[in-house]
């Protein structure tokens, strides 16, 4: 097995700079002390914090400032990283997709797929999400954001429970987001993150306030995204290479995504062999068959999906399986709650 660095982080956050409650030193130290390699700073509409200079390293914690775009209607919210300047305001979302691809940025489409039980959904907070994603600039999407799978689990019955414990809901990625993201990548490749979109708002729509629910610490050991760089991160390269080496890594899909409340998923790996060649999350590998093979942290439920369906079960640590040409990831759970999810892999004959 290659030796890849793991770095591990939180993607999607809100500061005072516009709805969220924390100041920037604030949400810095909940990082450190959640022990984040990097985070992914993005408030709506603001690149506030990074023009206050809050990017680069904080101890051993890399932060990295984007922003939040939305349209006029404040729909089709989008993240955007590597921008020094924010977009005109008007933009439609078909003008900030092209303008964010023009400029080299990162663009990931944020909560893609958001919806609500339209019976039993808490008043005052309507969906907000994209109504098609078939655009070619859409090539990162948030598959699992803690906040907005939050919103949508969360209904007039359960409220109260939700509250109480804000992380319990969030037992995997919405089917359909999944459905959608194994079909788009049997066409062309479109990578995924996980996010956690925190705001530290207290919730007073439910008639008490809880204060720790959605706390910035809580929410950077939910949902985090692990990159497998080539390279050690040196905190003497400069803070613009270092960003773009973690925007690189997300946009080619050299990553996975856990639920950090089912367990650390470090030292997790992921890989196909072609004879004695090692193709990673994101890569292709040219061939009619493969070998696919799996380090896991713990004994689990190992899920591979090919083109879209359950291929092979197994409850193991390790996984090493014969497979014919396809689109694979695979789908990890512990006590029948998700807890690591892969980027694909495509094996595919010449
Ligand atoms: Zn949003
Ligand atoms: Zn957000």
């Amino acid at each position: 097995m290659i030796k890849l660095n793991e770095y591990i982080g939180c993607i999607h956050g809100h500061s005072v700079y516009s709805d969220g409650s924390g100041t920037y030193p604030k949400i810095i130290s909940a990082a450190i002390e959640a022990e984040l390699d990097y985070l992914m700073m993005s408030d709506h509409m603001t690149l506030q914090g990074k023009d206050e200079g809050f990017g680069g390293w904080h101890q051993n914690l890399f932060l990295s400032i984007g922003y939040e775009i939305n349209d006029p209607e404040d729909q089709h919210h989008y993240l955007a990283f590597g921008l020094n300047k924010t977009l005109p305001e008007t933009y439609s979302h078909k003008e900030y997709l092209k303008a964010v691809k023009d400029k080299n940025a990162l663009g990931i489409a944020a909560h893609p797929l958001e919806e609500r039980d339209s019976k039993n959904s808490l008043p005052g907070f309507p969906p907000i999400t994209w109504r098609s994603l078939d655009y070619p600039e859409i090539e990162v999407i948030e598959i699992w954001n803690m906040m907005s799978h939050w919103l949508e689990s969360t209904t007039l019955k359960n409220r109260y429970w939700n509250v109480v414990h804000p992380r319990s809901f969030s037992t995997s990625p919405s089917k359909k987001i999944m459905q959608w993201w194994d079909k788009a990548n049997i066409k062309r490749k479109v990578t995924g993150v996980g996010s956690v979109d925190v705001h530290a708002k207290k919730i007073k729509i439910l008639g008490f306030f809880s204060k720790a629910i959605f706390d910035y610490k809580i929410m950077f050991k939910s949902i985090r995204t692990h990159l497998l760089i080539d390279k050690p991160i040196l905190k003497s390269t400069p803070v613009s290479n270092t960003e773009q080496v973690i925007f690189n890594t997300i946009f080619q899909g050299k990553s996975f995504i856990s639920n950090y409340r089912r367990g650390d998923a470090r030292g997790f790996r992921f890989w196909a062999e072609i004879k004695d060649k090692e193709i990673q999350m994101g890569e292709i590998g040219f061939s009619r068959r493969a070998i696919l093979r799996a380090i896991i942290p713990e004994i689990s439920i190992c899920k591979v999906i090919r083109n879209g369906k359950v291929f092979y079960l197994q409850e193991t640590k390790e996984l090493n399986l014969k497979v014919p040409e396809g689109l694979y990831r695979l789908e990890i759970e512990r006590d029948e709650r998700g807890w690591i999810y892969t980027n694909h892999i495509r094996i595919k004959e010449f």
